[in-house]
């Protein structure tokens, strides 16, 4: 008897906010991003498996190299 292959089945993905890693200047690999106010306050969506996320707005200051 073959066993049918499993189609690939698109399980939906899930999805949570976390805050950009930037909220936690002390653990941050890109603390030097952060608001010159201090830690970031942005929350991302992220697909489920993404433990860490720089937001938008620290991501675009590492990219200017301010
Ligand atoms: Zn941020």
């Amino acid at each position: 008897m073959r066993k049918s292959k499993t189609t690939k089945r698109r399980t939906p993905a899930e999805y949570k906010n976390i805050k950009c890693q930037n909220s936690d200047l002390e653990t941050s690999k890109y603390a030097k991003y952060a608001p010159i106010e201090g830690p970031c306050t942005e929350v991302v969506n992220v697909p489920d498996n993404v433990e860490r996320v720089l937001c938008h707005r620290c991501t675009s200051r590492s990219a200017s190299g301010k």
